[in-house]
C-alpha cells in the first residue's frame, strides 16, 4: 500500500523482503524506472540480516520500515556507516524512523517504561524475571511462577502476560485467569524446548494489569522531519483473538451503560471538556513527540477508553498501521502517503475526513491451509464490490487461518449505514469470523 501511494508521484521504492513474489515488490517494477545506473532491484532477503540491509541501503536515499521486527544492531550500523557518504546519490541514507526508537517500541516492556517515564498514562506493568532476589533454587520455571504470582498478588486476575519481543496480533500475550494456568502460560509463551537449552530465560515477559476497556481507540500521527506533527481523527477498533476485525471512524459514541459517557455527540467524555477525540489526539500526539527527533514518519497508537472516559495507551506501531487503513479512501491523504511526505521532508497539509461516516473490515484467511477464494460468488468480496466498498486484496502467497489477506472499506451518509452495511458483509464471512 506504501508502494501505490507513492506511484502517483513515480517515487521510486525498493523492496527487501524474504519472499521473492512478497505483495509489494508486486506493485512496482524499480528496474524499470530510469533513475540509477545500475538499475534498482528489489532485495530477496531477511529484515534481520546486515548484508541484506546494506544491499538495500546502498541503492537508496531514505530507509524506511514496515514492520518493526527487524534487526535494529543492523540498521545502526547502516545509518552510521552511511551517514555522509554512500546510499543511492552518494551523500548518505537516512534511516526513518530512528533505529534507537524501533529499538524502544520492539521491546514492549521498555516502551511501557518509556512512557511512563514520560507521563503518558499506561496500564500499571511489571517485569518477570527469572531471577528473583530470593533463592528458589536453579530452577528457572520456579522463579518465572513465583514473579507471575507476586504479579498477579499485586494486580489481581485476569491479568495480562505479555512477551516482550516479536509480539503481533495478539501472538505473545496469554491472560491468565487464576494461578492454576501459570504452567499453561508460561508453557505457551517460553516453551519448554528453550527451558532446556539453558539459555537464559530472563527479560522474555512482563506483565500487565488488566485494562476494563469499554472501547479500544486508535489514532495514527504523522510526525515530519521538522517535528510537525498532525493526527488523523480517533477510530474505534475491534479485536477478535486479539486479531483486529473492524475499525469504525470516527469514533462512535460511547453507548455501553457502564460507560457514563454521553451518547449525543461523538466521542464525547465526561472527563473534562474536551471530547474523547480530541483526548486521543493530543494523547497520539504527545507519545509520538515524547519519542524525541527521530520520530519522523507515521505511526498508530492504540489506546483503551476505560469507564470513566479516561485514556490509557498501549501501544505504539513506529509504521502505517492496520487502523489507519482507512484512510486510503476516506481522508484526503492516506497514511501511506502521509508517511512518504514525512520521511521525504515534504509539507503535511492538514487533515480532512471526507465522508460522514466509514469503517474498515479485515479480509482474515479462514482456511488452515491453500488458498481461500475471496472471489467466489456467494463470498464476501463480491458484495462489497456491489455495495460499492473499496477492496483491496494484498496477493499474500500462502493463505492461514487468521492470516490479514485483504480489506474492505465502506463510506456512508451515516454511522448506522455504515453499520448496516458492516453487519451484512460479517453475515457472509465464514463461521468462525462472523
Ligand atoms: P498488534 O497486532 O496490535 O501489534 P500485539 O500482539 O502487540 O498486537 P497487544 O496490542 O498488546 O498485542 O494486545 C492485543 C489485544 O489484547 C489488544 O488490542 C486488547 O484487545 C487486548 N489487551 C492487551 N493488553 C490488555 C490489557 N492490559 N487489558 C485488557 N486487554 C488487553
Ligand atoms: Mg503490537
Ligand atoms: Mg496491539
Amino acid at each position: 500500500m506504501l508502494l501505490q501511494a507513492a506511484s502517483p508521484m513515480a517515487i521510486p521504492i525498493v523492496v527487501l523482503d524474504p519472499e521473492v513474489t512478497a505483495p509489494a515488490k508486486q506493485v512496482s517494477q524499480p528496474s524499470v524506472m530510469p533513475l540509477a545506473d545500475p538499475p534498482l532491484q528489489h532485495v530477496d532477503g531477511a529484515f534481520t540480516s546486515l548484508g541484506m540491509i546494506s544491499q538495500l541501503a546502498q541503492q537508496v536515499d531514505i530507509l524506511t520500515i514496515e514492520i518493526e521486527h527487524v534487526d535494529v544492531d543492523a540498521l545502526e550500523h547502516v545509518a552510521n556507516e552511511f551517514k555522509t557518504t554512500g546510499g543511492r546519490s552518494g551523500q548518505g541514507v537516512k534511516v526513518y524512523p530512528a533505529p534507537s526508537i524501533i529499538r524502544t517500541i520492539q521491546d514492549k516492556y521498555a516502551q511501557k517504561v518509556h512512557l511512563q517515564g514520560q507521563g503518558i498514562p499506561v496500564a500499571p506493568f511489571l517485569p518477570i524475571t527469572s531471577s528473583p532476589a530470593t533463592s528458589l533454587g536453579s530452577n528457572p520455571r520456579d522463579a518465572l511462577r513465583e514473579s507471575v504470582l507476586s504479579a498477579a498478588h499485586q494486580f489481581g486476575y485476569p491479568l495480562m502476560l505479555k512477551s516482550r519481543h516479536l509480539a503481533y496480533d495478539g501472538k505473545g500475550n496469554f491472560v491468565l485467569k487464576s494461578a492454576d494456568g501459570i504452567d499453561e502460560a508460561l508453557q505457551a509463551l517460553i516453551p519448554e524446548a528453550s527451558l532446556a537449552t539453558g539459555k537464559p530465560i530472563a527479560d522474555r515477559l512482563y506483565a500487565e494489569k488488566w485494562a476494563p476497556f469499554v472501547k479500544e481507540v486508535a489514532v495514527m500521527v504523522v510526525r515530519g522531519v521538522d517535528g510537525q506533527t498532525r493526527s488523523y481523527p480517533a477510530v474505534e477498533t475491534i479485536h477478535r483473538d486479539s486479531v483486529c476485525h473492524i475499525v469504525y471512524a470516527p469514533l462512535r459514541p460511547v453507548d455501553t451503560p457502564t460507560s457514563g459517557i454521553g451518547k449525543e455527540q461523538r466521542g464525547m467524555g465526561k472527563l473534562g471538556e474536551k471530547s474523547v477525540d480530541r483526548r486521543a489526539q493530543e494523547a497520539a500526539e504527545k507519545a509520538i513527540d515524547a519519542l524525541g527527533e527521530g520520530a519522523v514518519g507515521v505511526f498508530g497508537v492504540e489506546m483503551f477508553l476505560l469507564p470513566d472516559g479516561s485514556l490509557l495507551l498501549n501501544e505504539i506501531a513506529p509504521r502505517p498501521h492496520n487502523s489507519g487503513h482507512y484512510t486510503i479512501e476516506a481522508c484526503n491523504y492516506s497514511q501511506y502517503t502521509a508517511h512518504l511526505y514525512a520521511i521525504l521532508s515534504l509539507p503535511l497539509p492538514p487533515i480532512k475526513f471526507i465522508p460522514s461516516s466509514a469503517a474498515m473490515l479485515n479480509l482474515l484467511g479462514w482456511s488452515a491451509s491453500g488458498s481461500d477464494d475471496f472471489l467466489k460468488p456467494d463470498g464476501v468480496v463480491r458484495k462489497a464490490i456491489g455495495m460499492g466498498a473499496a477492496v483491496h486484496l494484498y496477493g499474500k502467497a500462502g493463505c492461514r487461518k487468521g492470516r490479514k489477506m485483504g480489506h474492505v472499506t465502506i463510506m456512508g451518509e451515516s454511522d448506522e449505514e455504515v453499520k448496516a452495511k458492516i453487519d451484512e458483509l460479517v453475515d457472509v464471512l465464514p463461521g468462525d469470523y462472523k
